[in-house]
């Protein structure tokens, strides 16, 4: 028995994707999509601990991407690569790697631009599967510059979905590509940068105040921002809104990108990531009333929640942002609901050992797989949804 020969070899050796590790698995059979299999991963399974991607690519052993990485070490112990011990990523190499996949991957991801930071920044993300009439995924993270794992973690989103396409292998892909992703490992880079060099905690946008530097980047957007118009909330204060909504360049710019991405018709799932509470979130923030699809999110919420739970045994929080973790107004999930994204999600990932200090190869790879498994399932059930009659 002879297996048909491949001609075109992958650009550089990969692992290939397991085939059943997500707890739920999803085949396209004549444009629709099914599940396939219930299977439980085992923790830590097939494709964990074999993949030397993440950290080799972007934590300091890839000179060729790592040569952008020019800061120079200070106090904080940070190592030739300008990295803390871990594998988080500073953000030149992030967007170069970026730049390498739409190279590696031409027709599968572009690079794509949400306008540019205070500090003159590219916002950069990628799109992948673009396909004319294709429901669209959006995620971001790196609001907060500290939550650097949920940097980390938009990264190997970006890789996973990637390494499954090629290997071909995997049962979901076929739904991953039914979508158009738009992924945005890094919205504040300046923030990122800073909490780098120089203030590990630093949440906010680095726009030059009168008094203080930044704004909260997720109190800025446009809905419910800044109830009352308060007056007292002080510009020094971690989360304050900014003197407008949308005054600061890096929220302006990913707002008008996400409105270009027709919400409400074309753009089905937003998915915004912060870290470390274990909760998924969804509107409001901005108050504690339910929303006009409380019941609906919350199912969906709490299905993802425990396909999150099938991979490694994390215990995930679900409701909406007010009652669940406090009261938010001004962030992303709540505009991008009010445009009319009714699957609008927010992620507090997994709480690290060390929260705000190293960011691990390990623990990005396990905070990966069980988001990923979170995400897979909230596609199947926008997918689901979608097709139902009267929806
Ligand atoms: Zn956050």
């Amino acid at each position: 028995m002879s297996w048909p020969t491949s001609t075109a070899m992958p650009p550089t050796a990969r692992t290939p994707a397991p085939a059943d590790w997500m707890p739920n698995s999803f085949r396209v059979t004549n444009g629709g999509i099914s599940r396939v299999s219930t299977a439980a991963p085992a923790p830590g399974g097939p494709g964990a601990a074999a993949d030397p991607w993440f950290p080799s690519t972007l934590a300091g052993s890839d000179s060729a991407v790592n040569s952008n990485a020019v800061d120079e070490p200070n106090q904080q112990g940070l190592n030739a690569a300008g990295n803390l011990p871990g594998a988080a990523p500073r953000a030149a190499p992030i967007y170069a790697w970026l730049e390498r996949l739409a190279v590696l991957h031409a027709g599968l991801v572009d690079v794509v631009r949400g306008g540019r930071s205070f500090e003159g920044r590219p916002i950069k993300g990628v799109r992948l599967f673009p396909g004319k009439d294709k429901p669209r995924l959006f995620i971001e993270a790196g609001m907060h510059a500290q939550e650097w794992i949920t940097t980390s973690t938009a990264c190997w989103l970006i890789h996973r979905v990637l390494q499954a396409d090629e290997a071909d292998a995997a049962p979901w892909s076929g739904l991953a590509r039914a979508f158009e992703w738009h992924v945005f490992p890094n919205v504040n880079p300046d923030g990122y940068e800073y909490s780098f060099k120089t203030e590990r905690a630093w949440r906010k946008t680095r726009s030059k105040g009168l008094v203080c530097y930044g704004v909260d980047g997720n109190r800025n957007w446009a809905y419910g921002w800044n109830p009352g118009n308060s007056t007292t909330r002080h510009p020094c204060a971690r989360n304050f809104p900014g003197r407008a909504p949308f005054c600061e360049a890096e929220t302006r710019g990913l707002s008008e990108y996400v409105r270009s991405l027709a919400p409400g018709a074309r753009l089905r799932l937003y998915v915004s990531l912060h870290s470390s509470k274990q909760m998924i979130l969804f509107p409001w923030g901005c108050s504690r009333e339910h929303s006009a699809d409380h019941e609906e999110l919350m199912e969906i919420g709490q299905r993802a929640a425990s396909a999150l739970e099938r991979v490694h045994g994390t215990k995930f929080q679900v409701g909406p942002i007010a009652s669940t973790i406090y009261m938010a107004p001004g962030n992303s999930v709540d505009w991008v609901y009010a445009a009319g994204v009714k699957y609008a999600f927010a992620m507090e990932l997994r709480n690290p050992v060390k929260p705000e200090q190293y960011v691990s190869a390990s623990a990005i790879e396990a905070t990966g797989e069980e988001t990923f498994a979170a995400i897979i399932t909230m596609l199947e059930e926008v997918a689901s949804r979608s097709s139902r009659c009267g929806k």
